[in-house]
């Protein structure tokens, strides 16, 4: 019902704040040149990308747990998304 209200009254940041960081958000890391997803170790401060080995560019982008669990499967059955990145804008 909650939302429902937030997204007749179009406040799209609102309900991306209320269905993400209040609910199930997390973080994924993203490769700049390839959009493979990134293998990362935060407490170890390790960045890696397998397709572009050293000269990875990470970036960490917001995203749900849902998602991610998707993208997992999606991996398991050898199908592998892509991302392109773009600079963040209001
Ligand atoms: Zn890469």
């Amino acid at each position: 019902m909650e939302k429902d209200v937030l997204i007749a009254q179009g406040s799209s940041r609102t309900t991306d704040e209320k269905m993400g960081a209040h609910s199930d958000g997390t973080d994924i890391y993203i490769c700049h040149n390839c959009g493979h997803r990134a293998i990362v170790n935060e407490s170890l401060c390790k960045y890696k990308c397998f397709i572009c080995g050293p000269r990875a560019n990470i970036a960490r982008v917001s995203s749900t747990w849902v998602a991610n669990l998707l993208f997992n499967e999606m991996s398991s059955m050898c199908v592998e998304p892509t991302f392109e990145l773009e600079p963040f804008s209001y």
